[in-house]
């Protein structure tokens, strides 16, 4: 499946990050990052957000905090 639109990415924002995609799609996906910046931007705050949830231990973290991200992801994906 090839990666045409920023739409089409965003579906596959999660496993890319997580080096999840069949080379195929990862290739077509990276192909599309380099001719679309805003992309780059989504893939960079998804990462960060995620790097971020990584660092605080589940316990550390409030149910309120992990709603507020989990919504900012999900209206990042959205775009
Ligand atoms: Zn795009």
């Amino acid at each position: 499946m090839p990666v045409r639109k920023c739409q089409d990415l965003v579906g596959l924002l999660a496993d890319y990050v997580e080096q999840q995609l069949p080379p195929a799609v990862h290739d077509s996906l990276e192909r599309h990052l380099s001719a679309c910046p805003r992309c780059v931007a989504q893939v960079k705050s998804y990462q960060s957000t995620v790097t971020l949830l990584r660092t605080i231990k589940d316990d550390e973290l409030p149910p309120e905090l992990r709603c507020t991200l989990k919504s900012f992801l999900d209206r990042n994906c959205r775009n």
